[in-house]
């Protein structure tokens, strides 16, 4: 997430103010009561409907109701009675399916505006209005026995990040519900040239799981004017329990926006890709304003000692994860959208403005869900918090998170340079000076023998307990794409020389111990036209132009055969630090931006007796001593086939083409 303000990265080193209690205005917050249930905002039953809204300050508190989605006025208003624990509850006789409702307050005196309230599970139009609707109506068929794909570890996956309408929305795409989420329930598109799209590309390439960027019901696109295409990547939440209109046919029909959100994941789940949902807890779009503000004001946010929002997001605010009523919302929210939506996992927004136990209770109750479920985040804030650094979920507390993966910026700034700095090149590009941070990033950040953590250009000392607490990655929606962070860095070069480097960095990723993740397109070396933050730019500069797929057919073809070759080799994914320090054995080398390790001993019970890793970073060849033995090449020159069709070395001193990958395997 960046975009409100350039995002500044703070990690642990970054000191912060520990407010005195006297001074405190979150203080009072610890004496409210807290309410944890399912029953919050609405029920319906045989009885009738129930509204319970907690507010525990509230002065009074009541729901409208009305027949439309929006423009109409309340044909009803219900005066709510407070009982226990801060919430105000009213009922009526009947089932109001079809119906929509708002609940207002009254604080310090005055009638404060109308909210959808933060448990709306359904909304029309823009969110303005929860919707009364039978989920049990929205469920596609078989959807009963809809399950995602079994994941043991979370370093058997291969996280592909994408946005709907980057992924759709380009006219090469060949599917109809173009930014929908029915397009990824199309069958068999093709581009142009007659390369598949869609659901069928991502069967192609092999990821397990796509993470959609948000997909809840977010601010920034006006769901009343369609037509007018706007973009937003969605980081400015607004209802966080129902899905974004704009990503459905019809936003005005709360059952559409449901049901169109599972047939996507269901069309997935059919073609054996689990879906990571990006979920932006950390922050509000709105201060005052927003659905939280409007139902327990203040409370949900942290704030400076002078009473005004603190701002860890970058974005104006962030959420107090800390008191009890905050940590239970994002632990509900989860698990709601797990049991409703079948959600396989989870990518947190600057996690690190999350308390560690919330985080910790967050990966606990959504295993006992579905074990399959795994958990990752950015772990870093924007800005300064309130909250204490030991408390926050950040990377460098991983190792107290159990359950729990972080990004690590350790390998994607060594392998392709500063994220920030356009110019700046790194081990792939032939900057030397990052060797053993990308050695960090291959052992996962667990420790390791034969890596100096003091040497790290990021972290100085092995945060992770274990490689399933790591997500490897040179790019993401952020930041520029590997393509154009290539082109800025590398000029003068051809595009082919590009494209080798980026096929360099991606097999460090794809081999590196942790999990990979990479950005939409990238396999088939789509760009942004060097716009970094493209939150709000247009598809032009967005969408993924599939007409690539044909261009550079090659890249594609190497990335496929890299993710089998992952996917075949259980040896690139240990799940103990123990077995990476036991199996995995860095060589001696001479020179800069050279590395060359093994796997060995059938590491992690894998087919393979010992695998040959080199990465030669230099723009020229350079020579490596390979061990004598009978070796099967499985990738050399930038090629790669994981059934050996490159041929087969005995070894001995050998010349490592510029900007490549090496790898070689022996079978006994
Ligand atoms: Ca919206």
């Amino acid at each position: 997430m960046q975009l409100c303000t350039a995002a500044m990265m703070l990690t642990a080193a970054t000191g912060s103010p520990i407010l005195a209690q006297a001074q405190n205005p979150d203080a009072r917050y610890a004496s409210w009561p807290s309410y944890d249930s399912t029953d919050l905002e609405l029920t319906v039953d045989s009885e009738g409907t129930h509204f319970a809204l907690w507010s525990p300050e509230a002065q009074q508190a009541r729901v409208l109701l009305y027949n439309t989605d929006r423009n109409t006025p309340a044909y009803k208003s219900l005066q709510m009675t407070k009982g226990d624990r801060g919430v105000w509850r009213v009922s009526v006789p009947q089932q109001l399916y079809g119906k929509f409702y708002t609940f207002q307050i009254m604080h310090n005196g005055k009638w404060l505006a109308e909210t959808p309230g933060i448990w709306a599970k359904a909304v029309g139009t823009n969110g303005m209005r929860a919707a009364i609707i039978d989920f049990s109506n929205t469920n596609p068929e078989g959807w009963a026995e809809d399950r995602g794909p079994h994941t043991k570890n979370i370093t058997d996956a291969v996280i592909y990040e994408m946005h709907h309408r980057d992924f759709s929305v380009h006219p090469t795409s060949g599917i109809v519900n173009k930014g929908k989420f029915l397009a990824l329930t199309e069958q068999d598109t093709k581009s142009p040239t007659g390369n598949p799209t869609g659901i069928e590309h991502l069967k192609q390439l092999g990821v397990t799981h796509v993470h959609i960027l948000p997909s809840y019901d977010y601010n920034s696109v006006d769901e009343s004017n369609l037509p007018s295409n706007q973009y937003n990547w969605g980081y400015d939440p607004f209802n966080y329990n129902a899905p974004e209109g704009s990503y459905s046919t019809n936003p005005a029909d709360p059952a559409t926006r449901v049901r169109e959100m599972k047939q996507m994941v269901q069309a997935l789940h059919n073609a054996g890709i689990g879906v990571v949902m990006d979920v932006v807890y950390n922050h509000t779009a709105n201060n005052d304003d927003s659905n939280f503000s409007l139902t327990a004001p203040g409370y949900f946010y942290r704030h400076r000692a002078d009473g005004s929002y603190s701002d860890a997001s970058g974005c104006g605010n962030e959420t107090a994860s800390d008191r009890r009523q905050m940590s239970d919302f994002i632990v509900n929210s989860v698990k709601y959208w797990a049991d409703e939506y079948h959600i396989d996992g989870f990518r947190f927004d600057l996690m690190a403005i999350h308390d560690i136990e919330t985080m910790n209770r967050v990966a606990a109750e959504l295993k006992k869900i579905n074990p399959s479920i795994f958990v990752y985040g950015e772990g870093w804030t924007a800005g300064d918090s309130p909250l204490p650094a030991e408390q926050r979920a950040l990377k460098e507390n991983v190792a107290k998170m159990d359950g729990i993966a972080v990004f690590s910026d350790d390998i994607r700034d060594a392998i392709k340079g500063h994220y920030s700095n356009a110019e700046d090149r790194g081990f792939a590009t032939g900057k030397p000076g990052n060797e053993e941070t990308v050695k960090i990033g291959i052992v996962a950040s667990t420790a390791h023998p034969q890596v100096d953590y003091s040497k790290g250009n990021n972290s100085k000392f092995a945060y992770a307990s274990a490689p399933t607490q790591i997500i490897n990655y040179v790019s993401c929606h952020d930041d520029l794409t590997l393509t154009d962070k290539l082109a800025k860095s590398m000029p003068g070069t051809s595009e082919d020389e590009r494209q080798r480097a980026a096929r360099l960095a991606q097999t460090i990723v794809f081999t590196s111990q942790g999990t990979p993740f990479i950005f939409a397109g990238e396999e088939i070396f789509r760009d942004k036209k060097g716009v970094h933050n493209s939150y709000k730019s247009p598809d032009s500069i967005n969408a993924i132009d599939w007409n690539l797929k044909h261009k550079n057919a090659v890249q594609f073809d190497y990335y496929r055969q890299l993710i089998r070759l992952r996917k075949e080799h259980p040896a690139f994914r240990m799940t103990t630090a123990d077995d990476i320090a036991k199996h995995l054995v860095f060589d001696k080398v001479s020179g800069s931006n050279l590395i060359s390790y093994s796997l060995k001993d059938n590491a992690n019970g894998d087919s393979w007796k010992e695998i040959k890793l080199v990465f030669n970073g230099n723009t020229e060849p350079a020579t490596v001593n390979i061990p004598k033995a009978d070796w099967t090449i499985i990738a050399f020159d930038g090629k790669i086939d994981p059934d050996g069709s490159l041929g087969t070395t005995r070894g001995g001193k050998t010349e490592i083409p510029a900007t490549s990958a090496y790898i070689l395997a022996r079978t006994k």
